[in-house]
């Protein structure tokens, strides 16, 4: 018997370089943190687009234009994306992970027109930061959505790494300020600040009862990852990325009840690039018959994975005293670029700011002098 437990632990010393044992596991990607940041900026909880989508979207009769009215005035007018809202629908909550970045307020401005189109909806923007940007605050209140606006940085350790984990330090923010809240029905849905989403995805993941899953375009080397669905079931997965993953869907792909989520008070996201999803649907103990296939059993493609080209913040050099372009247009939109991250001015580096007059190119001083 003492021959055979030592013959095991000389086994299990040798396999342990091989071997991940979930103690180690643990160490690299511990699920709670110390000093896990959760600020709330802002809120706001009244739903100030009330009338715009009960008239504005709903009532357009759509006037032909003149050569439809020639050609045309027999075609069936196109249903309403969304169906009008009776005010006691799921509300959903829509876990934006943002940071800054010279495109932030652009890529914010685009999502906020999108979801000004969908009742009872509740945007949770997570910025990773570690302070709150008045900035950001500024352009998501004025959508008129009900919102949180949270800071929540990625911890130093993970920010070094070459695949660092994008969004999860704020997503998990998010996770908990709904715990927090107590928010207990309703469903999350986890849309990143680059995608692009369809409105009809919104009514499709509102009655979510568990999970409900559907495909993201523009995935991977298959340009797509989705459920294999046969018989109205979820029995597979299609993405060109398996990496032993259990649940192997993009974050944009699965919406999750609150009621259900309440069921594991701990489940949470690791610090895993590439496995987030993953081992969050592990976490909150998923299995695939919990699953509901939208978007038609999974034959229509309501969110798209888009990414916006990054480049670097260029330097304007502007040598003149700035204040004197406060009579010019130009103070203005210099400083709201600046706040926005989108450029830096100097004056003594960068491409020289010039103005162009009936065609020839004059120095900026060209104004004052
Ligand atoms: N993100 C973040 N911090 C970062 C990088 C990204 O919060 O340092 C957010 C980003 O705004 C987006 C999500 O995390 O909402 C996913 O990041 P990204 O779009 O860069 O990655 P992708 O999944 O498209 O490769
Ligand atoms: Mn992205």
């Amino acid at each position: 018997m003492v021959a055979l437990l030592f013959f095991i632990g000389c086994f299990g010393f040798i396999l342990y370089p091989t071997l991940y044992s979930a103690e180690d596991y643990e160490k690299e990607y511990p699920l709670q943190l110390d000093n896990e940041v959760l600020r709330i900026c802002n809120e706001s909880n009244i739903d100030y687009r009330k009338s715009l989508y009960a008239s504005a979207l709903y009532d357009i009769t759509d006037e032909p234009s003149t050569t439809q009215r020639n050609h045309q005035q027999h075609q069936p007018q196109p249903a309403p994306q969304q169906p009008p809202s009776n005010g006691t629908e799921p509300m959903i909550y829509f876990v934006t992970p943002t940071y800054p970045r010279r495109e932030q307020i652009a890529e914010i401005i685009r999502l906020g027109q999108t979801l000004m189109h969908v009742p009872r909806l509740h945007w949770i923007v997570a910025d990773d930061t570690d302070s709150c940007s008045d900035t950001l605050n500024k352009h998501i209140r004025k959508f008129g959505i009900p919102y949180t606006q949270l800071a929540s940085p990625m911890p130093e350790l993970y920010r070094v790494r070459k695949n660092a984990p994008r969004g999860v330090a704020n997503r998990r923010a998010a996770l908990n300020w709904i715990r927090q809240n107590q928010k207990k029905t309703g469903v999350l849905y986890f849309g990143d600040d680059d995608n692009t989403f369809d409105l009809k995805l919104f009514s499709e993941i509102r009655t979510t009862r568990k999970v409900s899953m559907f495909p993201v375009g523009l995935i991977g080397d298959y340009a797509i990852s989705s459920p294999i669905v046969r018989n109205g079931r979820v029995e597979g997965f299609f993405d060109s990325w398996p990496a032993k993953r259990k649940w192997p869907v993009d974050m944009a792909g699965f919406a999750v009840s609150l009621e259900y989520l309440a069921l594991s008070p701990n489940a949470t996201m690791p610090f895993k690039a590439g496995y987030e999803e993953d081992e969050f649907l592990k976490s909150i103990g998923l299995k695939m018959g919990d699953i509901e296939p939208k978007a038609r059993n999974c034959t229509e493609i309501l969110v798209w994975h888009t990414q916006t080209k990054s480049s670097k913040s260029p330097t304007v050099r502007i040598s003149m005293d700035r204040q004197k372009l406060d009579k010019l247009n130009l103070g203005a939109l210099l400083r709201q670029l600046e706040s926005m991250g989108v450029n830096h001015i100097s004056d003594s580096a960068g491409t020289t700011a010039q103005a162009i007059v009936n065609g020839s190119v004059k120095p900026l001083s060209f104004w004052f002098s």
